[in-house]
């Protein structure tokens, strides 16, 4: 019941404007959020490089209506690509189409999206266009494919709780493209996805193996393994073990402060690890997304108001 309600809070003006007033959401949304400033960011990044770790830099913000705002963003994500390739960072970033325009300018956003992919092959690096709601699905792996054509350094995500998802990835995979594959954070209807975890779970692994078949491989897939579920992460281990895949051909991803631990462990057993790390003023529905993903945040972030 918690998280349609948490799904539900985080697409409200309201709720927005009264939980970012509040010092102490500033605060614990900490636990999630590099920073509200990009030399936050930076330094959050420099620390994951010193401990052997990759991160993607997340200018927070999403469902743009002016041109003026989907510029702005480009603009924030230029100067994160040109400050990764000045300070020498092991760093990509990954962007929300509705943040550059889909809802309003296709072609702006497009032409946005042209200029990211160009400036992060300058910063020697790439750009992971993350997945919305399913009612962006289809545009956003419709603008993908056509970006992708001339821009090899694009990646896209595809998520495991949407039925469609085992079609999605045959196509990406044909196109060897570079695939986040995450369960999925929107509140989304039955008909378009597994209600179930359990077959959200299994559905995850499906697509883990289809990522991983050596006709995925051969075509230039390069599997990136998003999650902080032990079971999924094990079961990627298993394949990639088994079948003696290199670990410079594919990588883990987790989200910023949540299970560290593992994102060390794994480093340290030679896989690469990347971590997904959000900055920006604009927290709130992020923030919101991971307390829904976890009903344990929610009590931490009532008992720490309350105090
Ligand atoms: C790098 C990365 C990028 C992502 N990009 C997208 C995207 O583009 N589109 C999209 O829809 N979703 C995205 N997600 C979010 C994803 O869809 C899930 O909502 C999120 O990762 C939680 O699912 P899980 O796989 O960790 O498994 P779950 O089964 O939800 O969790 C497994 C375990 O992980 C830990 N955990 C999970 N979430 C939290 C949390 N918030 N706080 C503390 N512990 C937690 C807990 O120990 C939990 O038991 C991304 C996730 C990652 C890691």
């Amino acid at each position: 019941m918690l998280r349609p309600a948490l799904l539900a809070a985080s697409r409200s003006a309201r709720l927005r404007a009264f939980v970012t007033g509040f010092p102490v959401a500033r605060r614990v949304s900490r636990r999630f959020v590099a920073g509200e400033t990009l030399d936050e960011a930076l330094s959050a990044a420099k620390r994951l490089n010193d401990e052997g770790l990759l991160a993607s830099l997340d200018h927070l913000g999403e469902s743009v209506s002016t041109a003026a705002e989907a510029e702005d963003a480009c603009d924030a994500y230029l100067l994160a690509l040109d400050s990764i390739r000045e300070q020498g960072l092991t760093a990509n970033i990954s962007v929300k189409l509705t943040q550059l325009g889909l809802d309003s300018d296709t072609a702006l956003c497009e032409s946005l999206t042209r200029r990211l992919a160009l400036r992060a092959l300058k910063s020697r690096t790439s750009v992971t266009i993350d997945m919305e709601d399913s009612v962006h699905t289809e545009r956003t792996l419709e603008l993908y494919r056509r970006l992708r054509a001339v821009h090899r350094n694009l990646g896209t995500v595809i998520q495991s709780y949407l039925y469609r998802s085992e079609e999605d990835l045959r196509g990406l995979i044909a196109l060897g493209a570079g695939v986040r594959l995450c369960k999925g954070a929107y509140n989304e209807p039955a008909s378009v996805a597994y209600p179930d975890k359990g077959d959200v779970d299994r559905s995850y692994m499906r697509l883990t193996e289809m990522l991983f078949s050596e006709d995925a491989l051969k075509k230039g897939a390069y599997p990136c393994i998003a999650t902080h579920d032990e079971r999924m992460i094990l079961g990627a281990l298993r394949i990639v073990q088994s079948r003696k895949i290199d670990p410079r051909k594919f990588e883990f991803q987790m989200l910023y402060g949540i299970r560290q631990d593992l994102q060390r462990k794994l480093a340290e057993q030679g896989y690469q690890v990347r971590v997904y790390t959000p900055y920006g003023p604009h927290w709130y529905p992020y923030f919101m997304r991971r307390l829904a993903e976890r009903p344990a945040n929610l009590w931490f972030f009532l008992r720490s108001a309350a105090r």
